[in-house]
């Protein structure tokens, strides 16, 4: 079975992708975090992308779609979570096509409903343990006192270089202007399921379950 979680940054698709894979064995296909694994890494791929995401901008399709067309060869025949992936018109075309290669289809998207407000106050406050990526956020969930991570023990916690208030304002107008018009595209080819976001992790597990069931 194969998913895309849509929604704005900060609506919770990351937290939820890891949920599905520790209790269902799908296997999350973040682009954003491919890029980041890409920086880091010091590739050239790497280097064109950084600029771009610090400004939170989108990088290009063309990057994108080839990231996940690699994916998509390497784990043949797995049960998919898209998270954060299509953003636009053009890649949602292109993972229609790149499905179709695999004989493989798109069971649901699930939309993560979440207002302005809420995304930046949870943006701004987010961090995540260095080792596992397990999401922590200053007011609602914060590291634990004696600097633990409560899921690996790691001890180094870092922030996203886009989380600040500049970038989040350009990524929010980005999702707006390029990824929200695939509410409708996927609402009209039957596949689209709203998901009310602000409520706690374990509420919103269970309305995708529901869904996924
Ligand atoms: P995320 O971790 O999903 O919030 O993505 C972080 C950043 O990576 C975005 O602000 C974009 O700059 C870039 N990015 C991630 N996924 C995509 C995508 N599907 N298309 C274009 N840019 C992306």
């Amino acid at each position: 079975m194969n998913i895309i979680l849509l929604g704005p940054p900060g609506a919770g698709k990351g937290t939820q992708a890891r949920r599905l894979v520790e209790e269902r064995g799908m296997i999350q296909l973040s682009t954003g975090d491919m890029l980041r694994e890409a920086r880091t890494s010091g590739t050239e791929l790497g280097k064109r992308v950084a600029a771009i995401m610090d400004a939170g901008e989108l990088v290009t399709d063309e990057i994108v779609i080839g990231l996940i067309e690699e994916r998509l060869e390497k784990d043949k025949g797995a049960g998919f979570i898209f998270d954060g992936f299509p953003r636009t018109l053009a890649q949602a075309d292109a993972l229609g096509d790149l499905l179709a290669k695999h004989h493989a289809n798109l069971a649901a998207v699930i939309e993560l409903r979440v207002d302005d407000d809420e995304l930046v106050r949870r943006i701004t406050a987010r961090s995540t343990c260095a080792k596992c990526g397990e999401v922590y956020n200053d007011i609602t969930r914060p590291i634990p006192e004696d600097g633990k991570c409560v899921v690996c023990g790691g001890t180094e916690f870092k922030r996203r270089a886009d989380d600040n208030e500049e970038s989040l304002r350009t990524r929010l107008m980005e999702y707006y202007k390029k990824t929200s018009p695939l509410i409708g595209y996927y609402y009209a080819k039957g596949k689209l399921h709203s998901v009310n976001g602000l409520n706690d992790i374990d509420r919103v597990a269970a309305d995708i379950a529901a869904i996924l069931d």
